[in-house]
């Protein structure tokens, strides 16, 4: 299944072509974003924990032809599509990689404490309370820390600018943002999402099926993502400190301060702190799930605003000031983006361009420049490979040499005939023989 570049009158999957949940997700498609849960319900798919340390769905019974159907339709694993091409023909600036930009600029939340208490600058954070202020909508679909399992994730939806705050920073483990989007389209109610590009992408998918999606999500806003990491990441943190994950009370990535430490603490009141770069200094253990190393649209060409770090290589320096890249990407985004500048909930510190921000995001640039001959590379080993429509992954590759080209397609047929592209069947963590669903050990 899957062609690599479609445009929009093709994008249809045709059933013979269908996988099963089993099948995304042992194909390494799946992201755990949980929409299939929500589309077929929570008695027909449920999400585990797998023993990797990802969410994953696994269906109860065989699910029935339409459900599937719909699914394979909407999964971001098996439909990645870009920004329609009108957008990208009327878009201020339109450049291969980056897609459509009406706006790029450095900036960050005008409130100081939003600021410092953000992932970067709390640009995002920032405009979700904006929207929540001035009532465009009722409510933000994003994420937050468990509150009972504080190292995991749970999709959160704030309804005041306090509660956003809560949610802000990286969660870099597994995070189901979807895993009840029926629930809250049945709510009627205006929304923004602020989510992972994959995540949008889902959405985005929805929205061909079932109209509530555009009546309801007015603003679609994204982080740039460089993938999202396995539980078992966080865990190694745990292990340095001989902690478990039971004694936590604060597990944080990042955040307070640009980055800010990755910060626990415990019931009895202990703290343990490792910088940003102590915990990706080795690449090695990034456990980076594998639909991230295929991903046609990391830079959230969906979204309305994507938001990116604004480090030089990559990574900060130490503790940087707070600063993000903002890309308004529609026209929509654009007038949300001016009404928080004029309110003063967004500050720009300068104007930026495609230049830069491939420097300052030069994996993102990378990467934008491989999917094409890595989505190759599995189709010729046999793989199932996502349906993908303009996302100008072939100008992309273009942009490599031939043999850079080669090189990314033949090690990716050769990765995914040995396997190491996809994954193990999902199962349910187990402690002490118990198999426990759900991800609640
Ligand atoms: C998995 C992951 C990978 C990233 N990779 C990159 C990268 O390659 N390049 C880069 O520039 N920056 C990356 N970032 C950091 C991200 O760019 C910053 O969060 C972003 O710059 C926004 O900063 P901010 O200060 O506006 O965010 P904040 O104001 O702190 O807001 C962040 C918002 O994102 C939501 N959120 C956090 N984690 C998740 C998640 N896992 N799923 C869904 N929603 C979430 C929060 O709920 C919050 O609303 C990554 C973040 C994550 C979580
Ligand atoms: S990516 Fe999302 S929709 Fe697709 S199988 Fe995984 S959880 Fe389900
Ligand atoms: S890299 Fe792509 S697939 Fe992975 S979490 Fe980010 S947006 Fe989703």
């Amino acid at each position: 299944m899957g062609l690599i570049e479609t445009s929009r009158s093709q994008n249809t999957t045709p059933s013979t072509d269908l996988l099963t949940l089993s099948e995304i997700v042992e194909s390494g498609l799946c992201i755990g974003c949980g929409l299939c849960r929500s589309i077929a319900g929570a008695g027909q798919v449920e999400m585990v924990m797998t023993p990797e340390g990802r969410e994953r769905p696994v269906a109860r019974h065989a699910l029935d032809k339409p459900t599937l159907a719909k699914i394979n339709a909407v999964c971001p694993g098996t439909r990645i599509a870009g920004p329609p091409p009108a957008q990208m023909n009327a878009a201020a600036l339109a450049d291969a990689v980056w897609g459509p930009v009406e706006r790029l600029v450095l900036g960050s939340a005008g409130d100081p404490r939003v600021r410092f208490v953000g992932s970067g600058g709390g640009t995002l954070t920032a405009l979700g309370q904006f929207l929540l202020d001035t009532g465009r909508v009722k409510f933000v679909l994003h994420v937050a820390a468990s509150r009972s399992m504080p190292m995991r994730t749970e999709r959160k939806l704030s309804f005041d600018a306090a509660s956003v705050l809560e949610g802000a920073g990286s969660r870099y483990g597994p995070a189901a943002t979807l895993v009840d989007f029926s629930d809250i389209l049945d709510r009627g109610e205006p929304f923004a999402l602020i989510a992972k590009p994959c995540d949008i992408t889902a959405v985005r998918n929805l929205a061909r099926l079932d109209r509530r999606v555009d009546e309801h999500m007015r603003y679609a806003l994204a982080f740039v993502c460089g993938g999202a990491s396995d539980l078992t990441k966080s865990e190694q943190v745990l292990q340095r400190f001989g902690l478990s994950e039971d004694e936590l009370a604060l597990f944080r990535y990042r955040g307070y301060g640009n980055p800010g430490p990755n910060r626990i603490e415990t019931k009895d009141g202990r703290a343990f702190e490792i910088s940003y770069r102590q915990l990706w200094e080795d690449e090695d253990k990034w456990m980076i799930q594998p639909r991230c190393k295929i991903c046609p649209d990391a830079i959230g060409q969906v979204a309305d605003i994507a938001v990116s770090d604004s480090w030089l290589n990559g990574g900060p320096a130490v503790e940087d000031e707070p600063l993000n890249g903002i890309i308004v990407r529609t026209k929509r985004g654009l007038e949300l983006f001016d009404a928080a500048v004029e309110a003063g909930v967004l500050e720009i510190e300068r104007e930026s361009g495609i230049a830069e921000i491939s420097e300052l995001q030069s994996h993102q640039v990378r990467k934008r420049r491989a999917v094409w001959a890595r989505l190759t590379g599995m189709a010729i080993a046999g793989k199932p490979v996502p349906f993908v429509g303009d996302l100008a992954l072939r100008d992309c590759a273009s942009q490599n040499s031939l043999a850079e080209n080669l090189a990314e397609g033949r090690g990716a047929r050769d990765r995914a005939r040995r396997g190491r592209l996809g994954e193990p069947p999902a199962v349910p963590r187990s402690v002490g023989g118990t198999v426990l669903a759900d991800g609640c050990p």
